[in-house]
């Protein structure tokens, strides 16, 4: 018998909440659904489940302080739901301890594919870190994160150490979205200046050497007053 991964989902919501509990237990995830804030975590906390998904407007509690609150006694991954134009919202909940975040209306494969990458992340900081991972493939660009390499179908692409790191970070956290904060955090250090403008001139450098149309790209994407997401390694 095969142990089923168990979701919770906070969504008070009942037609959304009714839509992701069958999406997920038509893909074999056992789902429990909360539609409050307090029924929703009684539930993480007595449930332990594999990935939380969590509506911010709840009507009993904020949804930031549901993220704080799980955030002082699990790592559970929590992947918010959220409307289409509160970017500083999902800023907030990423720095506050979130995921990442899918947002409304989303169909069964997005849904699908940010389960995966959430679980995905979990087991890989579970288990040693980045040693099963020391190569990403995707289309035809391949890191080799142990020579430092980065190719597209095949040839040398040549990036500048910042560059590297950039598309690296991205690379190990690929599937999931990068604030601009945590990245220029990651890069140029906690002091350096937040505004985007060194981040945005980078990116923009690297979509040049790596993307065949740098204005649709293929491997990195941006969410637009959020940060960026590199697309899931295909193996
Ligand atoms: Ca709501």
């Amino acid at each position: 018998m095969n142990h089923k991964l168990t979701v919770v989902i906070i969504e008070d919501e009942k037609n959304i909440c009714t839509f992701i509990e069958t999406a997920l237990e038509n893909h074999d995830y056992k789902t429990v659904a909360a539609h409050t804030g307090k029924e929703g975590l009684s539930y993480i906390a007595s449930l332990c489940p594999d990935v939380v998904l969590l509506d911010l407007g709840l009507p009993d509690i904020d949804g930031m302080d549901i993220i704080r609150q799980v955030r002082e006694f699990s790592a559970v991954p929590i992947l918010v739901i959220s409307a289409r134009t509160s970017e500083s919202e999902k800023v907030a909940a990423l720095d506050a301890g979130a995921d990442d975040y899918i947002t409304k209306p989303f169909g069964t494969s997005e849904l699908l594919a940010r389960i995966r990458t959430a679980l995905r992340h979990s087991q890989m900081s579970a288990s040693s870190p980045k040693s099963s991972e020391s190569v990403y493939r995707c289309g035809d660009l391949t890191i080799n994160f142990d020579k430092r390499l980065v190719t597209i179908a095949d040839r040398e692409v040549h990036l500048t150490q910042i560059e590297y790191k950039l598309v690296s970070l991205l690379a190990l956290n690929a599937g999931r979205v990068l604030t601009y904060d945590f990245i220029i955090n990651h890069i140029w250090g906690p002091y350096a200046d937040s505004n985007n403008q060194i981040l945005r001139v980078n990116m923009a450098h690297i979509r040049r050497k790596m993307e065949e149309n740098p204005a649709d790209p293929k491997y990195i994407s941006t969410e637009i007053g959020v940060g960026y997401r590199m697309r899931e390694p295909e193996n």
